[in-house]
Parts: structure tokens; sequence; C-alpha cells
């Protein structure tokens, strides 16, 4: 799991004296006193977020094991895939949030939270440095540093601009729960403005012209459901200006959901068709005004369209904090910080980074996909049966899905051509190939293989991963054999992280979802919906927000949503 000496420098017992200072404020005035004298021998564990890879790995830490802190900007856990449903009120935005208390007090009360945002991670000297936007009336103005022996970064990422004009100032994002709530207010402020005496025709028109730029899963749902709300609600409390409603999606690529399967697309962008939701593809937003959005189109040139709410929705980029971290341990000229397999962030000790912050580096995997390659040519001789290609194959596939998922794309077809004769047919299975060729064939796999994409499945089973390692560190200190290393000699006492793809769902409004299950099982309808409400019920992470869930969806059945412009 980690270098050895790194290993068992954990069970190095830290001396009693090393504690004082283990919380201090960055004027030094005085320890807290907040940690127990116990407590200062174990190694301090810090975790920089509570989304869904921190408080996964909360979840499963066994505190009792360390000294456990945890800081993050907000106090509370949101459940991430329900936001969309906030926007348009389908579900309260406090039904879909957890006191990050309440987990903690789960665990004994053990861990130490503090609400503050980390702007510094100062990897030499092990310190984070920490501000309160709630402290800033404090001795030291709320600023202060904390020590860690390990640190976990969790801080997810932000919403991507790609630097186009106007977008912070005038479009909504939709990747927190207070975004969720502006966006609410937004679209009845809308409607209201629209309903106004005395204003154009033209006026209500560009009001009520709702535009999501993004035809990713956000962006679709989001359609959905404010297209379910106008339909289903607001159409029935504005009845003269319901005909003047208009919804665009903009995507710059040739289709919407370009990451689900094809059929799924086409699904989606028939409904919309018959929904009226305007579905705009290859076109590109270049500039956003108050009152308009530019974009391009090869075929158009540069339009402009008036727009009442627009709400931006193309993809994550890296935050600030991550970004100075990224330059301290020499990966200025990435884009998102790279970790191995173990999720220890390359170039530094005892820092890990999980969830959306960060990616396991494809170099490091394809540099593990060739030493197995090597490690299975045991005699040397350049070459492997077709049986013994096939077993690495399977091998890698195993261990990286992303790999697995490219192997299986028709872009891949030329590497298991490698497996057939010139007429096409397969080989025998004991015939020897030429490892060369297929290195050369895994050198165009690099270039091509996807990320791990950037989700809330991902985030938690890195969590829980990463947990249970840290669980399981004096177990393996006793009984250090573990997988054989691939990349130079020994062993490696954990495994390294697996991902495993449950599937994904794309809610499209009107009571129908589409579903790509394992095994690309693809499944749309009004009976996917309820897989959807069973799934996400099931996947809450805690009975209290499920019940507030599943009351809210009751409630939105009978009584139809809130159009309140609290
Ligand atoms: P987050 O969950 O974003 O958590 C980051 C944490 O870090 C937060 O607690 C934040 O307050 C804290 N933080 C931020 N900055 C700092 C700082 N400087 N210092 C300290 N703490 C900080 N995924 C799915 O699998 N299925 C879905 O259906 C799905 N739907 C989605 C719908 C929407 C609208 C959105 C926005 C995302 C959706 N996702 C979905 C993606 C999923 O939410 C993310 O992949 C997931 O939240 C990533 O988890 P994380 O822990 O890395 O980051």
């Amino acid at each position: 799991f980690h270098g050895s000496s790194t290993w068992s420098k954990l069970l190095v017992v830290v001396a009693a004296s090393s504690g004082g200072g283990l919380v201090a404020y960055a004027d030094a005035k005085a320890d807290l006193g907040l940690v127990p004298s116990q407590a200062t021998e174990k190694k301090k564990v810090l975790v920089v977020g509570t989304g869904w890879a921190g408080t996964s790995f909360l979840k499963t830490l066994d505190a009792s094991m360390y000294n456990v802190q945890v800081i993050s900007p907000r106090n509370y856990f949101a459940f991430t895939p329900l936001l969309p449903s906030v926007t348009c009120g389908t579900v309260e935005p406090r039904s879909i949030v957890e006191p990050v208390r309440n987990i903690l007090r789960k665990k004994g009360g053990m861990i130490k939270f503090w609400e503050a945002e980390c702007y510094k991670i100062d990897q030499v000297n092990k310190k984070v440095h920490c501000r309160s936007d709630i402290g800033t009336n404090l001795d030291g103005h709320g600023e202060f540093t904390v020590d860690y022996d390990y640190l976990i970064i969790a801080v997810g990422a932000k919403p991507n601009t790609f630097n186009t004009p106007g977008v912070v100032e005038n479009c909504h994002f939709l990747k927190e729960v207070e975004d969720a709530q502006r966006i609410r207010r937004s679209v009845m402020t809308c409607f209201e403005r629209a309903n106004l005496p005395n204003i154009s025709e033209e006026e209500r028109k560009k009001n009520l012209h709702f535009i999501i730029i993004g035809g990713g899963p956000t962006g679709v749902e989001f359609a959905a459901e404010l297209h379910d709300f106008v339909a289903e609600d607001l159409s029935k409390l504005y009845p003269h200006i319901k005909n003047l409603v208009s919804i665009s999606l903009i995507e710059a690529g040739d289709h919407i959901l370009t990451m689900f399967d094809k059929r799924i697309t086409k699904f989606a962008e028939e409904k919309f068709q018959r929904d009226g939701i305007e579905v705009k593809t290859n076109f590109r937003v270049v500039k956003v005004s108050d009152k308009a959005i530019f974009m391009t189109n090869p075929a158009t040139g540069e339009i402009s369209v008036p727009y009442g709410m627009a709400v931006w929705s193309t993809g994550i980029g890296t935050r600030p904090v991550i970004l100075d971290f990224m330059k301290q341990v020499g990966q200025g000229n990435r884009r998102v910080l790279a970790t191995d397999e173990w999720l220890r962030v390359l170039g530094c000790d005892d820092v890990y980074a999980l969830g959306d912050c960060a990616t396991i580096s494809q170099r490091k995997v394809m540099e593990d996909i060739s030493a197995i390659f090597r490690l299975a040519d045991k005699d040397n001789s350049g070459t492997l049966t077709v049986k013994e290609i096939k077993d690495v194959l399977a091998d890698i596939c195993e261990r990286y899905p992303q790999v697995s998922l490219y192997l299986k794309s028709k872009q891949m077809k030329n590497f298991l051509d490698l497996l057939k004769d010139s007429e096409g047919n397969h080989v025998k299975e004991s015939k020897e190939l030429d490892i060369e060729e297929f290195k050369k064939a895994l050198a165009n796999v690099d270039s091509k293989v996807k990320m791990l994409p950037a989700t809330a499945q991902v985030a938690a089973q890195q969590g829980n991963y990463l947990a249970r390692c840290f669980n399981k560190m004096k177990i393996c200190e006793e009984h250090p054999e573990g997988p054989l290393r691939i990349r130079g000699t020994g062993r490696h006492r954990f495994h390294p992280f697996r991902y495993k793809h449950f599937g994904q769902f794309a809610p499209l409004g009107g009571e129908q979802t589409a579903a790509q299950l394992p095994g690309d099982w693809i499944s749309i309808g009004h009976s996917t919906q309820w897989l959807w409400y069973s799934v996400y019920a099931s996947k809450q992470v805690s009975w209290r927000t499920r019940f507030l869930v599943v009351s809210d969806w009751m409630k939105r059945f009978i009584f139809g949503r809130d159009s309140s412009c609290i």
C-alpha cells in the first residue's frame, strides 16, 4: 500500500511531547487542548472535505486507531444526485443533506470537525492552513493551521467555465445545494417577471427562455426536471403565459449524453424533441452577457440568443488549493492531481487524494500493464501463447475497468485482431505471439483510455477502500505478505484500488428514466424510473434523509411542487 519505510513509520509511537500544537491558531498563542492526551500517541489523520469521498472514508474508518480531524467549509454531506430535483422543488434541500456531526456522532465522538476551508497545504512541514468564514471576528481572524501525519484530500472540484467571458457573472451553476436553491428562486422570478403588466410579448418570451449549457447527465436531468415543473405545475398557475416558455439545451458535441450507450442518447434526443425541449448540438458558447448568450456553429457562424435564466453545466475543473499543491509536488504541468492506484499523491509522502479532486495516473496504469506482459513472459522469450495473452488481458481488465471498457470497444478491434490469423479466424491457443506487437497496440490504448469518471460512485468506493486499508494497517504490519509488486520488487500490503461500476441513470422526465447497467444492459422507461426511486432511496446516508426524500416524492405526487419564491 505504501512504501515499506512509510508504513513502518506508522507504528513508531509518537513521543507524547510532540503533541503540543496539534491544532494551533496561526499566531500560535495557545494550544487549544482539544485533543485528549492519550490521543497524541495515535497518528494524526486529517480529512479535508465532507463530500462523497470524505464521508465514505470517515464512515468506514476505525476511528479508535487514529487521532482523526476533519475540515470542511460546510458542516453537512449533500446527496448530489438529487440536486437537480431540488432546483424545481421536487425534493427539499434539507432532505438531501445530513449534518456531518450526525455522522461523526456514530463514530463515538472520537473525530473532531472544524468548519473551515483549507486554503494551503504545506506538505514539507505537514501542515494545512485553514480559514473560517464564521470566525473572522475572532482572535486570529478565524485562521489556523492543523498538523497531520496522514492527509486525506477529498475537496472535490469546481465548475469549469473554460474561461468563457461572462459565465461567472451571468450563469447559474449546479454544483452545491445553494446553487440549486438559487436556481429554484430564479425560475420563479422569471415567471413572475414575465407575468408583470405592461411588458411586451418579446420581453415575456425572453424571460421565459431557459438555457442550459452542457448536454451531460446534469444538464439533461435539469432540463427534464424543469420541463416537468412547467408542464405539471406552472402551466396551471400561469395559463396565459405557458405557451411562451422555451427550454434550450446547448451542447458543443454531436450528441447529448455521449457517455451513455447510443440507444440512450437517441431515446433522450427523441424524447426531448417530443417534449419541445430544443437540443442545439455542435454549438459552442463563446460569451454570455446579462441579456444574451453568444454561440458559434460551423453552419450558422456566431448567433446570439436572449434568455431569462441560464445554467452552466459543462464539467468540472481543479480547485485553486489543489492547483497550488500540484506545483509543490512537481505536478504543475498537469490539469488534475495524479495519484497511483493506492490513491497516494505522486511526488509526496503520506498524502492521499480521492474523489473528483484527483485521478489515478494513466501513465502508472500503462506501466503496470506493460509490466504485467513482462511478468507473464517468464522465460524472457519475447513471446506468449494466445492462452497466456488472454489470461493477461483478463487480469488487466479485472484490475483496470477503464481499460476493460476500451478493450471491448470497436476502436480496440485492431488489438484483438492480433489474436486472429490473416483470414480472421481465431488462432490456436497454443500459438506463440510476439509481445512487441501487443506493446505497440498498448501505446495506442494509452492515449485513448478514459480516466475513471468523476462520479459519486467512484468517490464513495475510493473513500471506502482507503479507510479499509487504514483499518488493516496493524494486521498487515504483522502479516506483511500481500500482492506481488508489478513495478520494482517485493510485495504490497494491499491490493490497488479497483473500481466496480454498478451502472448509471439518466432521468429524462415524465416519469421515465434510462439506465445503463453492468454488462451493457440497457433499460429505459417508466419501470426504470421506479428502479431509480428505489436505488436513490436506498443510497441515502441515513434513515432520516431516506424518510424525508421519500415523503417529498409522495408530497409531490399528491400536491404537486411548491411554486413559492422563497
Ligand atoms: P464533493 O462531493 O464535491 O465534496 C467535496 C467536499 O470538499 C465538500 O464537503 C466541500 O465543502 C469540501 N471542500 C471544498 N473545498 C474545500 C476546501 N478548500 N477545504 C476544505 N474542504 C473543501 N455522481 C453519480 O455517481 N451519480 C449521479 O447521479 C450524480 N449526479 C450528480 C448531479 C449533480 C448536480 C452533481 C453536481 C454531481 C453529480 N454526481 C453524480 C457527481 C458527484 O456528485 C461527484 O462525483 C461527487 O460529489 C464527488 O465527490 P467528492 O467527495 O470528490 O467531492
